[in-house]
């Protein structure tokens, strides 16, 4: 049965083992707040009022516990992704052919502290351009490693730090994913640039944190409590 096209998807990519989050479980499924991290981003993008539907990508050893998490929701059943970030996101683009949507938001469920604002942001974005990064200003000082040992610092002024949800035109970024599946992106916009679509800027947000250390979750949670106050 042919199903009507749809505007706006959200991807949201769950399916890594989480190796530098320590034993136990994928940052996923830690604990933020009372709820499971990935509940919080699958609820961030399922009641913004226009995003259409939601898939998340998981790994098979979690269905059981993704099933738990999500019960009681209305979406896309999940797919299961791959070896890399990358083909979680191939593959969850590739399952999405049937629906035709105009734009996909591919977001990391590790942030799971994504806004209505910032959803708007990317999406006011992508009525002029195909592809949409939001990105923050980098507050550390980088360094970068060279091959002889030394340490070259970065001009920390033009620097910025990719964020997600990244926006796409769907069939640009799946025609990226599917030509590029062979070399290796830590995130969208990458294989965006390598295909020569047009990329916009938009304003990050510092909340907008990714979990990846134990600690990490602290410092979500008073995020959290700031933004409840
Ligand atoms: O490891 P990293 O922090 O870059 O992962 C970003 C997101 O990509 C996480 O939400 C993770 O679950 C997801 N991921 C995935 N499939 C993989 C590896 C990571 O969906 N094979």
């Amino acid at each position: 049965m042919t199903q009507p096209p749809l505007h706006t998807i959200a991807l949201i990519v769950a399916a890594g083992s989480g190796e530098r989050f320590g034993g136990g479980l994928p940052k996923p499924y830690a604990m933020l707040g009372g709820k499971p991290v990935l509940r919080h981003t699958v609820e961030a993008f399922l009641t913004h009022p226009k995003v259409d539907g939601v898939r998340v990508v998981i790994s098979r050893p979690y269905h059981l516990t993704y099933k738990k998490i999500v019960s009681d929701l209305t979406l896309f059943p999940p797919l299961m992704g791959g070896a890399r970030r990358q083909d979680s996101v191939r593959l969850g683009l590739e399952s999405l052919t049937h629906r035709r949507p105009t734009n996909v938001l591919i977001h990391d469920a590790a942030r799971p502290l994504v806004s209505h604002a910032l959803i708007d942001r990317v999406l006011a974005g992508l009525e002029d351009a195909d592809a949409v990064l939001p990105a923050a200003p980098v507050s550390d000082t980088i360094r970068r490693r060279k091959p002889d040992g030394s340490l070259e610092m970065l001009d920390r002024a033009s620097l910025i730090a990719a964020q997600t949800p990244q926006g796409f035109r769907y069939d640009k970024i799946l025609t990226a994913h599917q030509k590029h599946r062979h070399q290796n992106a830590t995130d969208d916009i990458a294989l965006a640039e390598w295909d020569r679509l047009q990329v916009v800027i938009v304003d990050g947000d510092p909340a907008n944190l990714k979990i990846t250390y134990p600690s990490d979750i602290a410092a979500a949670e008073s995020f959290l409590h700031h933004h409840n106050e």
